[in-house]
């Protein structure tokens, strides 16, 4: 059954000796390079890092941990973003909420570790949509610039939003999450 008009068929014929010498196509796509350098870029230039191009709020970007209306961590440690995520980016350790915890934890289970590893994640946004509690969200961040490979993998520290430092992430939300938050 054919799925695509788009597909290709493969040819596997001979190359004549000219595309063996592979040097006219490389020429050929150095003019194509030089054509537009010379014509220079289409549209408004942005000179990134220093000025970042604008992002919408509904930017699909690095994840936040939210907190709820009294500071406490929304998340259960349930496991269902990490179930669903595509990519098996997400790791978590559960841990029981101790009654000098109540301030802190919002469910009587929480997650002690929660790590995301952002060099796996392909920003999907699955794991938003799995989340009972609200507790995940895609953010219009970026993810820092690394030069080790251990530093992608974001822990709580990174994760969970800082008490002074709530982020809005109403512009994400349907009008049904809106209503079913608590
Ligand atoms: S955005 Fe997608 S890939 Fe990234 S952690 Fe969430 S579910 Fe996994
Ligand atoms: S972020 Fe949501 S889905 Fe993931 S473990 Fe926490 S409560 Fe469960």
């Amino acid at each position: 059954m054919k799925l695509t008009n788009r597909s290709k068929v493969v040819s596997n014929k001979e190359m004549t000796f000219m595309e063996k010498l592979y040097l006219p196509e490389i020429f050929k796509g150095m003019a194509i390079t030089l054509k537009h350098a010379i014509a220079g870029p289409k549209g408004k230039v942005y000179s990134y890092p220093e000025v970042q191009k604008p992002r919408t709020k509904i930017w699909r970007g690095l994840h936040v941990l939210k907190r709820d209306e009294e500071g406490r961590e929304r998340c259960t440690a349930c496991g269902l973003c990490a179930v669903t995520c595509p990519a098996e980016a997400i790791t978590m350790t559960g841990a029981e909420r101790t009654k000098d915890e109540q301030h802190l934890y919002r469910e009587e289970k929480y997650a002690s570790v929660y790590e995301i590893n952002m060099l796996r994640c392909i920003f999907c946004g699955l794991c938003e949509e799995a989340c009972p509690k609200s507790a995940i969200y895609l953010t219009d961040r970026l993810v820092d610039v690394e030069t080790n490979r251990g530093s992608f993998i974001y822990g709580k520290d990174k994760l969970v939003e800082k008490i002074n430092e709530r982020i809005d992430i109403t512009e994400r939300q349907s009008e049904l999450q809106k209503k079913s938050v608590k």
